[in-house]
């Protein structure tokens, strides 16, 4: 492979590692580290920009993991004991009086005194209201220890963590109603191509509707960008040039279609004259042809326009380098490794993604796995990773990658 990108002898494929690793890299040097506060509430799909560190011990206090009664154990002689207090969640007990026994109810705090809760199921009440246990008493058991989750100075969860329903929980715990996160990605949308025609307009002769401007403009909205929809770029080399040149103000120009290096490739024709453009040929499948480039400085990148090929594209791809613009480390989706239900007869030269569906254990996939086919991942619950130069049998260990791993 040459410095620019391009398969050095024709016919050589790049791997999609190697793509990924330089998508990684352009983000990495042009990583966002404009940052703003927001409610806690409204973080979900951002990206933390300061490490989180507890100010706090969690929990706070040592408090009872069951509902029954608190006592020193070294207290429990076989004599019924007294109950002199009782504890609920959210009350401050006072010093447990020696040699008794306190009420108390899960969460509340264990009393002053106290080194051990035992649950109600193993205590008799007697007539007189003295409690009997029925086991064997051990010092700590059924307390939570001060600080066995969290203690103060604690690094909780590091800047670049993507924020999710469990961090948002975390963090509330920690008692944060506000996180730093950095800023929206501003991402451009465009489709490319005369034929194509939005939903709820009439089809004429060779049109077809255009998919891929929403699935990727609300995978996006999904996952936390800005989305600027460009709408659809005729064939054309002056509405082109016009319509990337009113694109100042965003991070990446994302694009479908015309990247099959056909007559119609008027966007690599605009980025070869006003930035730079790569035409990586991929050892993927759906979706060989990839464009990286610049237009006037603005990162531009070109997905396929097959809409499983933008979608596999845009999944392994583009998202890892979104995420990785605004600080992820993690990138690429958690891969499980599950036996194939299905036979692969024929190697390709291209790693193949399959839309595949996850059946007693075993995946299957999709009947007609055709690029154009976008059905096929409404009806899989994930990807299906064959390598390249593999052929398969049933029972054979495949990679998965769930398709709600990378939805979001
Ligand atoms: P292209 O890369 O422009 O040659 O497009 C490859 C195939 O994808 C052609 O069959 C296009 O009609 C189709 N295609 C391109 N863009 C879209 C789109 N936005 N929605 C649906 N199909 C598309
Ligand atoms: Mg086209």
């Amino acid at each position: 492979m040459n410095p620019a990108g391009k398969p050095g002898k024709s016919g050589s494929l790049m791997p999609v590692e190697v793509a990924l690793a330089r998508l990684l890299e352009m983000a990495d040097a042009s990583r966002i580290v404009e940052r703003e506060r927001l409610p806690l509430a409204r973080v979900e799909g951002r990206v933390l920009a300061d490490d989180l560190v507890s100010t706090l011990d969690l929990p706070p206090w040592p408090n009872s993991a069951m509902d029954g009664y608190a006592l020193r154990a070294a207290d429990w002689t076989g004599e019924p004991l007294v109950v002199s207090q009782k504890v609920f969640a959210g009350q401050a007990p006072d010093a447990l009086m020696p040699g008794t026994c306190a009420r108390i109810f899960t969460g509340a705090p264990v009393p002053a005194g106290a080194d051990c809760v035992e649950m109600q199921e193993n205590a008799d009440v007697q007539a007189d209201e003295r409690v009997r246990f029925t086991e064997t008493l051990t010092p700590g058991q059924n307390i939570r220890a001060q600080g066995q989750e969290t203690t103060v100075g604690e690094l909780i969860l590091p800047a670049g963590t993507r924020l999710g329903p469990i961090e948002q929980g975390l963090a509330a715990s920690l008692g944060c109603a506000e996180l730093d996160v950095i800023r929206k990605v501003r991402v451009a949308v465009l489709s490319t191509g005369d034929e194509l025609v939005e939903p709820g307009q009439a089809l004429g002769p060779g049109q077809i509707y255009n998919s891929n401007r929403v699935l990727l403009c609300s995978w996006l909205q999904r996952m936390g960008c800005e989305v600027i929809d460009a709408g659809i770029l005729p064939d054309d080399l002056v509405t082109t040039r016009a319509r990337l040149g009113e694109l100042k103000d965003v991070d990446l120009i994302l694009s479908t279609g015309g990247v099959s290096v056909g007559e119609a490739d008027f966007l690599g024709i605009a980025l070869r004259e006003e930035g730079e453009l790569s035409l990586w040929k991929l050892a993927i499948k759906p979706g060989k042809p990839l464009t990286f480039g610049h237009f006037r400085g603005v990162p531009v990148i070109g997905l396929p326009g097959n809409p499983a090929s933008t979608l596999v594209t845009f999944a392994l791809l583009a998202r890892p380098y979104l995420l990785r613009l605004q600080g992820v480390k993690q990138v690429e989706p958690l891969k499980v490794q599950v036996p194939a239900g299905f036979d692969w007869p024929i190697a390709g030269n291209r790693r193949e993604y399959l839309r595949a569906r996850l059946e007693n254990g075993r995946a299957i996939i999709y009947k007609n796995q055709s690029s154009g086919v976008l059905r096929s991942a409404a009806w899989a619950d994930g990807l299906v990773e064959v390598p390249e130069h593999r052929t398969l049998t049933a029972g054979d260990s495949v990679y998965f990658i769930a398709l709600s791993e990378v939805l979001s």
